[in-house]
């Protein structure tokens, strides 16, 4: 299902350019347009699904999937030697801006814990 005016669903039905870094029928993992590490990807599934605080026992299967692309993709990128980060913002306090779930394949620096 996509929503008319939500930015990655738009991404998703290519109605506003991006980066395409890989694509299957059930994801898209694009470059992010305002990047916070020398590599940052994010994967977001085509489906529209707010946040993880929304996910359904049917989305087990497309979460899954996107920890099995994170993980090729940080091999493809290079990033799986010294490490990587993937982080899901979820909610307003947790720091997330748009309202389609996505994952943030981070690497390329050192990450510092705990995040701000
Ligand atoms: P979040 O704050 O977790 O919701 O992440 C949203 C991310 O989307 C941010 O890192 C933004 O830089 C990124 N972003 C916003 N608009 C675009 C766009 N048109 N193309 C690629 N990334 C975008
Ligand atoms: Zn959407």
């Amino acid at each position: 299902m996509n929503l008319p005016d939500c930015l990655f669903c738009k991404i998703a039905n290519k109605d506003i350019p991006a980066k395409v870094v890989f694509e299957d029928e059930t994801l898209i993992a694009i470059e992010d347009i305002n990047p916070a590490a020398p590599v940052h990807v994010l994967i977001i599934p085509k489906d529209h699904i707010v946040s993880l605080a929304d996910i359904k026992p049917e989305d087990e299967t497309v979460l899954g999937h996107i920890q099995v692309i994170a993980a090729s993709l940080a091999g493809d990128l290079k990033l799986a030697d010294q490490g990587y980060r993937l982080v899901n913002n979820c909610g307003e306090w947790g720091g997330q801006t748009v309202m389609h779930l996505h994952y943030h394949l981070l690497g390329g620096r050192h990450f510092g814990w705990p995040p701000g």
